[in-house]
């Protein structure tokens, strides 16, 4: 039998904002606080509940019993006034997680709204000053093993620094405005780590860094942003914020593997690592390589961009889902070893070849051509 309680809560529900997650937007919430008097999902339910009950206090709106004084508080608060609450202050730059995004940003959203309230206090955002220096964990360009390496950033020389030796010279400087900063948890195998992107003498370099503490990792995330907003801001005066804002750093649209193989029939195919950052997709031999073996670059469908799907077999034993991605230069015969993975890949290309460029997006394509035009294309744009 549906208890009192139990239908108050299930009326509270259909509350406007109460319809979804407080903390992740997530549909139909199940769980709630009810100090804090939110509804929320079961995802952040465990994350308010690792925060400890002198902060969020967890219950299921169900299968746990409620008091008259408990379901007066959900009454008293719920989701709208909450978020008025807690979300004061979130600055323009901050990453607002959504239901699928990694569990560091919705843990560490969850703590920054509740347990360090630092939207309530805007003098605790430290990632919005500009400058920021610390120790991550960085992979060697050649070897596996990661390496504490110091790291600087420096809003005003447009840097990121790295040091290998703290009072040495940087071993290497990224410019903030060329730079892409990704979450690839499963990929790097860390919860807490970083994909950082780069341009690098015309081609792209990766980067892959973690830190033991969600925070940490997160305040460098949001550091990065928050930095790349000043300058985009400096750079794009007349640009309103909501344009600059989508500008910021995203993760990859997809990764994962496909296989390639060059124009002719008698190329073979070769399995290769494929990322999709923005407008780039790139190739590796490995997921976690220092350098893509090649990119491509997805220019606008009004401008000889587009792909083609075949449904005839392509030869190729492992991967026989092909489809053909075709470019003012290049035709790049692909194959997935799925449907659904080829599905997958045509979603993301499609919706890419239909998204406007930006300024950023036409330099990135003018390096790209540059370099497929100057070098000795056959090497790098051929079938390896
Ligand atoms: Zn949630």
């Amino acid at each position: 039998m549906v208890d009192h309680n139990e239908k108050i809560l299930q009326e509270l529900l259909k509350k406007p904002g109460n319809q979804v997650c407080a903390d992740c937007g997530a549909e139909d919430p199940d769980w709630a606080s009810y100090n804090l008097g939110i509804f929320i999902c079961m995802r952040c339910a465990s994350i308010h509940r690792g925060m400890g009950a002198h902060i969020s206090k967890v219950k299921h709106l169900e299968l746990d019993r409620w008091e008259d004084s408990q379901v007066h508080r959900m009454k008293e608060v719920g989701n709208v006034a909450a978020r008025n609450k807690y979300e004061d202050r979130v600055p323009p730059c901050y990453r607002r997680p959504a239901k699928s995004d990694p569990q560091v940003l919705i843990e560490q959203w969850i703590r920054a709204k509740y347990e360090r309230e630092e939207f309530c206090h805007p003098e605790r955002q430290s990632y919005l000053s500009g400058s920021m220096e610390g120790f991550l964990m960085k992979r060697g360009k050649e070897d596996s093993r990661y390496q504490l390496r110091k790291f600087v950033l420096n809003e005003n020389e447009d840097t990121l620094k790295y040091h290998v030796k703290e009072n040495k010279e940087p071993k290497g400087i990224l410019k903030l405005s060329e730079l892409n900063v990704s979450f690839a948890p499963a990929k790097i195998g860390h919860m807490n780590s970083m994909q950082l992107t780069f341009m690098k003498e015309g081609s792209t370099r990766h980067i892959y860094v973690y830190h033991e503490d969600a925070e940490v990792i997160n305040c460098w995330y949001t550091a990065i942003r928050c930095a790349k907003l000043h300058l985009l801001q400096v750079a794009f005066p007349s640009t309103p914020q909501s344009d600059l804002l989508l500008r910021l750093p995203k993760d990859f649209a997809r990764e994962g593997w496909l296989w390639k193989t060059g124009p002719r029939t008698s190329d073979v195919h070769r399995r290769r690592w494929f990322t999709l950052d923005n407008r780039k997709l790139m190739y590796h031999d490995e997921p976690l390589d220092a350098y893509p073996k090649g990119e491509i670059f997805i220019g606008h469908e009004s401008t000889g961009y587009h792909i083609k799907v075949s449904n005839t077999g392509n030869g190729c034993k492992e991967a026989r889902f092909p489809f053909y991605l075709v470019t003012p230069e290049r035709t790049f015969c692909l194959a997935a070893a799925t449907h659904e993975d080829r599905a997958g890949w045509l979603t993301v290309i499609q919706h890419t070849l239909k998204r406007p460029l930006t300024p950023q997006d036409s330099t990135i394509e003018a390096i790209l051509v540059r370099k497929r035009t100057t070098s000795n294309s056959i090497s790098i744009f051929s079938g390896r």
